[in-house]
């Protein structure tokens, strides 16, 4: 049965599956977020509709991930769970994509072969040829080393109506030691910046203010196309033309790797007036030795350089980062530069993570040199009290300030409380009062903890 038809790359699909609710559980980071989006907008095409939950869906995808602790036994725990649902009814369908799938190939369908469709990173846009494979022929894995679609080729259903994903590059050309995502996601790949300008008008079109560039690794956006015989378009050059579309309010993105950090991407957020004033550089160690154990590709003054360079140019620009505490080997003193490059570098807030093996990953057989669990508890907590102090400090830098708020959500503690960012990415709590979501409003801040801002319409 086939249902697919192609134009100009993009997929197009007769809906067969009228009537038809589906479900989509995520596991993970943004990529795999958007990639969802981009599942429940093949699956809208083929007719069906999102159900509330997974308990009146007929058709359930599970969007999995690697990246975060004990991934793997999660993934293989919830399919157990899951076979209760898919035996319900003959009707159902257990679909699992996503990195674990990627990674872990047949051993998917050997654990759990109850699950109809396996399907890796790869091959996303394939879904419903797979789907409807299955209902013929009984249960499919397909899992390809090479891109066959992009899955921006999908359209996608979004979360949010004001706020959408747009993916600029995938996969990952480094080899970080503690990261799965250039084994399941494969090497770099950038979009032409025609199509992403094309996707964002269309979502500008369709009511989107704000859009959030994804890629593994912006800054080396560009580097693997050559277009038109003339000089690689950088990512700077990408940002000046997103600046440039009308109607698009905000230009967020990440992740940026702080080796391939450019000039000219820190002029763009400084002087592109649609780029907010915000930069995600993720530090993972301050330890020069781990950093090169990591395969990160700087050291530590290297980091301290790039800081330095980012708050001459812009010196109110809210900076953040991501740091693995613990990684193998890691000794007093390497923590202590880490917590040095913390003290030093102020940032807005810290994502931080305990060390955790990940298979596959050649960290995993560090084993010899695993930091005790009680030694990295204890470094977590000093390294969370010493940044939820300096979050503290730095957010109150914008108390008796206006700004512009985005109005995204309802707060999840409040029903009469909506939250929002403002333009340097803060989340921002304001009274519901007449506001509607998806308004712009000028707004005086008024309070702020280690953690969001409280705001007031002016
Ligand atoms: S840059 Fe490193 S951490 Fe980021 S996706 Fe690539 S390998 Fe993973």
């Amino acid at each position: 049965m086939e249902q697919t038809v192609k134009i100009n790359s993009k997929i197009i699909l007769k809906p067969s599956r009228i009537g038809k609710k589906y479900y989509v559980k995520t596991f993970g980071c943004q990529m795999n977020e958007h990639d969802s989006e981009r599942i429940s907008g093949l699956f809208e095409l083929d007719g069906m509709q999102k159900a509330e939950s997974e308990d009146n869906a007929d058709i359930l995808f599970v969007n999995t991930c690697t990246i975060r602790e004990n991934a793997d036994d999660k993934l293989y725990g919830t399919l157990g769970h899951l076979k209760k649902w898919k035996l319900e009814s003959e009707n159902r369908k257990l679909l699992v994509g996503g990195c674990a799938a990627q990674k872990d190939k047949n051993l998917v369908r050997d654990k759990a072969p109850w699950v109809d469709v396996v399907i890796g990173t790869h091959n996303l846009t394939n879904i419903i040829n797979l789907l409807n494979q299955s209902e013929d022929w009984g249960p499919v894995t397909e899992i390809i080393d090479e891109i066959e679609n992009l899955p921006t080729d999908a359209p996608s259903i979004r979360e949010s109506e004001f706020s959408a994903w747009l993916t600029i590059q995938i996969g990952c050309n480094n080899s970080c030691t503690f990261c799965i995502v250039p084994s399941v996601r494969g090497p770099e790949i950038s979009r032409r910046p025609s199509d992403v300008i094309n996707e964002a008008k269309q979502l500008v079109s369709e009511g989107v203010k704000e859009i959030t560039l994804l890629g593994q690794n912006v800054n080396s956006y560009g580097r693997d196309l050559k277009i038109d015989n003339k000089s690689r378009p950088y990512f700077a050059q990408l940002l000046e033309q997103l600046n440039n579309i009308p109607d698009l309010e905000r230009i967020r993105f990440t992740s940026p790797h702080p080796k391939d950090f450019k000039k000219e991407t820190i002029f763009a957020v400084k002087e592109l007036s649609k780029v907010c004033n915000q930069i995600h550089v993720p530090l993972q160690s301050g330890s020069s030795s781990i950093l090169s154990k990591m395969h990160r590709g700087y050291n530590k003054e290297r980091f301290i350089e790039k800081i330095d360079m980012i708050r001459s140019i812009i010196p109110n620009v809210s900076l953040t980062t991501d740091i693995i505490v613990g990684f193998p080997g890691e000794t007093d003193e390497d923590f202590i530069d880490t917590m040095d490059i913390v003290n030093y570098s102020e940032f807005d807030a810290v994502y931080m993570f305990k060390f955790s093996p990940r298979p596959g990953t050649v960290a995993f057989n560090m084993k010899q040199e695993f930091v005790e669990k009680k030694v990295i508890d204890n470094r977590f907590q000093l390294l969370k009290d010493t940044q939820t102090d300096i979050s503290e400090r730095r957010l109150k830098r914008f108390v008796g300030t206006e700004q512009l708020l985005l109005i995204e959500k309802l707060s999840k503690k409040n029903n009469q409380i909506y939250s929002g960012k403002i333009d340097s990415g803060q989340i921002t709590h304001i009274d519901k009062g007449d506001l509607n979501l998806g308004d712009f409003v000028k707004v005086n801040i008024v309070d702020s903890t280690p953690f969001y801002l409280k705001a007031e319409q002016l």
